[in-house]
């Protein structure tokens, strides 16, 4: 079983930073930054262009979700990252947006 689906269905109790029937953020277990919160869609997708490809509504939604934390949270500048195949960092294989911010990011990213 997927674990972002079973965090996605609330099998696995979360705390939601964000819901809707569509879409759930919570806070990544390994943060990368002061703030880092992943962005799911509830359906299961491989990767980025899978769920582009299938539900882009649904993908608009994410980024969406993202903005909407971002300005509740007045964060002051904010990284979105999708890790698309294992070679690039992928390590779930369920769609996720990374939502990055509260220090300074390299560029270009390591
Ligand atoms: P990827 O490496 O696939 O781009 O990102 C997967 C992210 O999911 C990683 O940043 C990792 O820390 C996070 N992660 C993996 N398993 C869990 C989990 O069970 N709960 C939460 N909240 N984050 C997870
Ligand atoms: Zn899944």
């Amino acid at each position: 079983m997927c674990i972002f689906c079973s965090i996605g269905s609330g099998e696995i109790p979360s705390e939601f930073l964000f819901e809707s029937p569509n879409v759930v953020a919570f806070n990544d277990l390994n943060p990368q930054a002061p703030t880092h919160i992943l962005v799911i869609p509830r359906a299961h997708f491989e990767n980025a262009a899978e769920l582009a490809t299938a539900a882009p509504e649904t993908m608009a939604e994410l980024f969406e979700a993202a903005a909407s934390i971002a300005s509740t949270r007045e964060l002051d500048g904010y990284r979105i990252v999708f890790n698309t195949g294992a070679s690039a960092g992928q390590s779930v294989f369920h769609a996720h947006l990374h939502l990055l911010a509260g220090r300074a990011f390299a560029w270009p990213p390591g």
